[in-house]
């Protein structure tokens, strides 16, 4: 990372995550669709239209929501705009450093800041709900525990099996910041950047990483290794 708070990585010279495989794109749009219509009539919000706050906390997704945006961003998006966004926005990090901020928040937005709003991930679809009650003086609307481990399941699980982007022979990945998952997405050359990243850094950005040989997820902070079982 350098002094401008950014991770100093080139993200507007990325290829790779253009070109996923359409199966791949596929399963994103068939789950995110399902999760959509589950939480269709739950997302009843009371926050205030210029309130964004939560915007600003660290906002993880699955490798299905990451690919998701990437899919609605091509289809809808003209290229400059991509461009700038990748140019100027993804691997910004907030003040403290310790997280990315979302590339998708347009701070100067008085109302309809999220620039993906359609696309946005499950975080963000039930922040101002039970799910992620938020510290701001509003009713947050009910959203049931069962509906919303049945749309994390649907984008973090295939079958009975979790869905992580293997890094290496040792750490996978598998929920992270938009910025984190471009990284492991595009390329060798950029998993091999994001691996160098996490082991000078010692932080994972509150990405959480999986341990292949020891089968256990993990968060890196300050050098140490926060491990915990099965998310
Ligand atoms: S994706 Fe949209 S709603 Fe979610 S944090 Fe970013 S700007 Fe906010
Ligand atoms: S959930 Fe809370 S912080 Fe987020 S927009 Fe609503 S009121 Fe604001």
């Amino acid at each position: 990372m350098n002094k401008e708070n950014r991770i100093n990585y080139s993200f507007a010279e990325m290829k790779g995550i253009y070109e996923r495989p359409e199966t791949l794109n596929n399963f994103a749009r068939e789950r995110m669709e399902r999760v959509k219509r589950l939480l269709k009539d739950r997302e009843k919000y009371s926050c205030p239209s210029s309130c964004k706050l939560c915007c600003y906390g660290s906002i993880l997704m699955s490798y299905t929501e990451f690919t998701y945006i990437m899919v609605n961003m091509q289809e809808n998006w003209n290229m400059n705009d991509l461009q700038r966004i990748f140019e100027q926005k993804v691997g910004l990090l907030q003040d403290d450093r310790r997280a990315l901020l979302c590339p998708f928040l347009d701070e100067k937005a008085s109302q309809k800041h999220c620039l993906i709003y359609h696309a946005r991930p499950l975080i963000c679809r039930v922040f101002g709900t039970t799910a992620a009650a938020c510290n701001e003086p509003i009713e947050p609307s009910f959203l049931d525990e069962e509906a919303f481990y049945f749309a994390y399941n649907l984008l973090y699980y295939s079958g009975e099996q979790f869905i992580a982007l293997n890094l290496d022979e040792k750490i996978a990945l598998y929920e992270a910041p938009f910025a984190l998952w471009c990284l492991a997405d595009d390329s060798s050359e950029s998993r091999a950047y994001l691996i160098r990243l996490l082991e000078i850094e010692g932080d994972s950005l509150q990405g959480v990483l999986y341990d292949r040989p020891n089968n256990s997820f993990f968060v890196l902070e300050d050098g140490f290794k926060k491990g915990f079982s099965e998310p």
